[in-house]
């Protein structure tokens, strides 16, 4: 018996046979081609490309149709990057002036791409190189004449699939049915694969770097994607424990599976929205599984993420519109881009201190366009349902006032044009600059809600970076300073009476949940999976006792006491609902 450690990136416990997947890496030859046959040999180069074309459409129809159409949506990733003059263009002026073969033009042009990738310092982004092997692998192997690797589709039973590296492309051909986990040696939660796998709650273990040479194909192996460990061929007594951790696990699921339908009300039948914080737009299905009353945050700019390149207002409005589509009649809030310098491009200035420097709005005096362009979007998605707009990154009165005044320029523009679209989208702020969250009662008259982003809110007010593990521990969400700023938000938007919502990761744990109603919040956004857990708690508190406790808390002069009187006073149920104890995400901003 032998153990890995990685990334848990889908929760649950799976055992089975695994079956190592080993791609096919045949060589690539420089070969120089006739001047006579240079337009032969990029007809071929285009032929690949437009076969790749037709099949990628298919597995993009045919994942539509057997997982959903919101999984689909990381082909029309895939399908602009086989279109992408950076890719084809260049490889066939590359045949053309230096006389080479197609898959050697190929090889090159994707080997200056991922240069230009491994520069991004944003890991998500970075991660994008996989795409790119993606589509340039397809392409190399419709130029072979080769079929798409076959046996991904013909699984011999049920298996634990263990992959150096699983494409979106192979991860849409696989037999799903017979998948009991998936282990990869790279990757995180953010890895698309580890996104799928997530929504059809298979088991999943990312960033195992050597589990492809380390598990030999056909043993036994136990994968716990909740922890992120992986148990190769597992001692009886080993065995015994994770089936029954597995089981365990099962009924948990069920059981909050079970609480769906439930409202998310306090014991005195106070009423707290629940909504769902995602990334992706295929999450909006998982988030309604959860039981979310909404996207509370779309967290936007992560649409930019192949390539950095910033989505056009087409395919922006068909992204808002599906969102709101899968969520009727819930509202979505989108988050505008909430980037660094870098999305200005890989070779513009940068930043001495990202979370402190030209970053979302700030990038407005470089560059109006990818914001104005965003704006159009959203209004124009507007007509299609609740939308809500949410301005990031805000210090004060006059970044609001920019970004109001270009919003207003957007809807003249489109009114201008003749351009159908909502008129009347409700307007908000991430309060996550302290600066902002100080003076909400002044910025209030100028919006229609506000959302407190709690992950920036506590880094910026106890100056701990959240990114940085060796201060990890003195990030804390339940500071007695980042409870005064929480309840002064809370009576600013009682006393104008603006809606407001809590959206960083204090949301989602239980004990926190309840101390934020008892400040007097009533709408928390958190991860889909969060909900279920903060529901439960909500349900076994009156809002009565949560305002008791909260006017307690805010009364002692530190965590640890607070966090005890919390422990101490709240019902069983409520700190029953907690997960297993974590440390406060700190997810890495770019
Ligand atoms: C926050 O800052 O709390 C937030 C919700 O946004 P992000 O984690 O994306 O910065
Ligand atoms: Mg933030």
């Amino acid at each position: 018996m032998s153990g890995l450690r990685g990334t848990g990136v889908s929760a649950g416990i799976a055992v089975g046979p695994a079956i190592v997947v080993e791609r096919d890496t045949a060589p690539v030859f420089r070969l120089s081609v006739a001047p006579e046959q240079v337009e032969a040999e990029v007809g071929r180069l285009e032929s690949a490309f437009e076969l790749s074309r037709e099949q990628l459409r298919a597995v993009k129809e045919r994942l539509s149709r057997e997982v959903g159409a919101p999984h689909a949506y990381i082909f029309d990733a895939h399908l602009l990057m086989l279109d992408d003059p950076l890719l084809r263009d260049r490889a066939v002026a590359l045949v053309r002036t230096d006389r080479v073969n197609a898959e050697w033009a190929l090889r090159c042009v994707s080997e200056s791409l991922h240069d230009l990738f491994s520069q991004f310092s944003d890991a998500y982004l970075r991660e994008r190189s996989t795409d790119l092997d993606d589509v340039v692998g397809r392409v190399q192997l419709n130029l072979r004449g080769s079929e798409e690797a076959p046996s991904l589709q013909r699984l011999p039973g049920p298996v634990v699939l263990v992959a150096g590296d699983l494409t979106p492309s192979e991860a849409a051909g696989l037999d799903w049915d017979r998948v009991l986990a998936v282990v990869t040696d790279v990757g995180s939660s953010t890895y698309h694969t580890a996104i799928i796998a997530r929504s059809l709650g298979i088991p999943a273990v990312a960033g195992l770097k050597q589990a492809t040479r380390l598990i030999p194909p056909g043993v036994l192996i136990a994968v716990d994607g909740t922890r992120g460990e992986v148990v190769v061929e597992p001692s009886g007594p080993a065995l015994a424990a994770l089936q029954e951790a597995q089981e365990e696990f099962r009924r948990e699921e069920e059981r909050l599976r079970g609480t769906r339908a439930l409202p998310s009300r306090t014991l005195d039948d106070v009423v707290v929205r629940l909504e769902a914080n995602v990334e992706f737009p295929e999450e909006a299905a998982t988030a309604q599984q959860h039981g979310a009353e909404g996207i509370g945050l779309f967290r936007s700019e992560y649409l930019l993420g192949r390539g950095l390149r910033w989505p056009s207002e087409e395919q922006q409005v068909d992204v808002y519109r599906r969102l709101i589509e899968q969520m009727h009649p819930h509202p979505v809030t989108v988050r505008t881009w909430d980037v660094g310098l870098e999305a200005l491009g890989p070779s513009g200035p940068s930043s001495p201190n990202p979370a402190l420097g030209e970053r979302a709005l700030r990038l407005l005096h470089r560059s109006r366009e990818p914001f104005r362009t965003q704006l159009r979007a959203l209004l124009r998605a507007g007509r299609h349902g609740p939308i809500r707009i949410m301005f990031p990154f805000v210090s004060g009165a006059a970044d609001l006032r920019l970004a109001l005044d270009l919003l207003d320029e957007a809807r003249s523009g489109l009114r201008s044009e003749g351009v159908d679209f909502e008129d009347d989208v409700p307007v908000g702020v991430n309060l996550e600059v302290p600066g902002a969250a100080m003076v909400a009662d002044l910025l209030a008259p100028s919006v229609d809600f506000f959302s407190v982003g709690t992950n920036d809110l506590i880094q910026y007010l106890l100056a701990v970076d959240r990114t940085d593990p060796r201060v990890s521990a003195l990030y804390e969400p339940l500071h007695p300073a980042v409870l005064r700023v929480l309840g002064q938000v809370a009576a600013a938007a009682q006393a104008s009476g603006r809606p407001l919502s809590v959206c960083g990761e204090m949301a989602g744990q239980p004990l926190e949940a309840v101390l934020l109603v008892g400040l007097g919040i009533r709408e928390l956004s958190m991860a889909p999976s969060a909900i279920p857990r903060v529901k439960a708690a909500l349900r076994a508190v009156s809002a009565e006792r949560a305002r008791d406790v909260a006017g307690r808390c805010l009364l002692l002069p530190d965590r640890a006491e607070i966090e005890a009187l919390l422990r101490r006073e709240l019902p069983a149920e409520v700190i029953a609902s907690e997960p297993a104890r974590r440390s406060e995400a700190t997810r890495p901003r770019g």
